[in-house]
């Protein structure tokens, strides 16, 4: 089955074609990174018009790179929500007119079980069941993961996600938007023991996080060390990103004890994160365990992971072609595929 997938849900317009047997054939994506940078973050009405400039060249682009035409299609999935209202709707206005155009199924698929799903892309994929830790820029998310669309939410963040914390602090450091991999590259020339920041919710005994403290932390000594030179800022950088890490890498270890699971996932922006892969590495293996992450290009925004969903959840596509966003959407209201 051949199955294209878009997202379109922030700032990223993604779109791919995946096959149930061939795996991914083609993935595009499109940042509008450079567009929204002037304004210093995501600004809603330009992403919406932009992902209506770029959905259908990419799904021709697609096409071309796997020598596919459009009437091959089997499905085609769409991003439904969460994420920016204006956004989504163009990535479902597209799906939906080409599903009604060409009379192919449609589904609209989750963003975050997207993001969840996308490390069984990797080579060699994990099987279930597994604890997935999902690190993007709007979430921070532990779950308990059974088989596709059944999700225990075992702990998350009680105020920032993990990415937002990244980007935030790289602002507050003049490292502009996102800034999460500026501040991640600063940070490897940093010394991370000059500056020792908190480990928020480190002893609560949940599995709950929480980045904000964390953020305040990073402005407090911003405000201490100016003028900012430049060694000075890769030591935040690396007292950072050492403090982000050693509580994800921790509260991921709980999350293993307390399901008994073996297997770790990690998905979202801040799976990118060399340090996290790094940590994650060493605690798995001195425990036996195994850790998963998604191709590096499919950890942030992209249609692949839609794409794959959607095929996961072929059964529930349908010719019908009336369609809503889903700006709020709790991924534990899914069903069971
Ligand atoms: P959500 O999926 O929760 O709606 P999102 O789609 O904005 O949020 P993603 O695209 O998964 O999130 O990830 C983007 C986030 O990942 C940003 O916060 C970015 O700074 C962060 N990120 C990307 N690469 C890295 C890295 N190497 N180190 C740390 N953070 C990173
Ligand atoms: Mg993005
Ligand atoms: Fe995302």
């Amino acid at each position: 089955m051949l199955v294209l997938g878009i997202e379109s849900s922030c700032d990223e317009t993604g779109v791919a074609l995946y096959h149930s047997v061939d795996g991914l054939l083609a993935h595009r994506i499109h940042s509008q990174i450079a567009m929204h940078t002037e304004y210093g973050g995501v600004v809603p009405e330009l992403a919406s018009r932009d992902h209506i400039r770029r959905a259908l060249p990419l799904t021709e682009a697609c096409l071309a790179e796997a020598g596919r035409r459009l009437n091959e299609l089997d499905a085609i999935a769409y991003t439904q929500g969460p994420g920016l209202a204006g956004a989504l709707l163009v990535g479902a206005s597209v799906a939906n007119a080409l599903g009604f155009a060409l009379q192919k199924p449609v589904i609209g698929v989750h963003h975050l079980e997207g993001h969840l799903l996308s490390p069984l892309l990797a080579d060699p994929p994990p099987t279930f069941p597994f604890v997935a830790l999902l690190v993007s820029g709007g979430h921070t998310q532990l779950m308990a993961v059974r088989g596709i669309g059944e999700y225990q939410l075992l702990g998350e963040t009680v105020d920032d996600a993990a990415g937002e914390a990244f980007d935030k602090s790289a602002k507050l450091l003049g490292l502009g938007y996102p800034g999460g991999p500026a501040l991640s590259r600063l940070a490897d020339a940093g010394d991370p023991k000059r500056f020792t920041l908190p480990r928020p919710m480190l002893h609560s005994g949940d599995l709950d996080l929480s980045f904000s403290g964390l953020k305040t932390a990073v402005l407090n000594l911003v405000r201490q060390q100016t003028p900012l030179d430049d060694a000075t800022r890769a030591d935040i950088c690396a007292a950072f990103q050492e403090a982000i890490v050693d509580v994800l890498t921790r509260k991921c270890l709980a999350a293993l004890k307390q399901t008994g699971m073996q297997r770790l996932v990690i998905a979202g922006g801040v799976g990118a994160n060399r340090q996290l892969r790094a940590a994650l590495d060493d605690a798995t293996a001195k425990r036996r365990m195994q850790v998963f992450y998604p191709p590096l290009s499919l950890c942030t925004d992209n249609g692949a992971m839609i794409a794959f969903a959607g095929a996961m959840r072929l059964k529930e596509a349908r010719h019908e072609y009336s369609y809503c966003a889903k700006p709020r959407w709790p991924l534990a209201s899914l069903p069971a595929a």
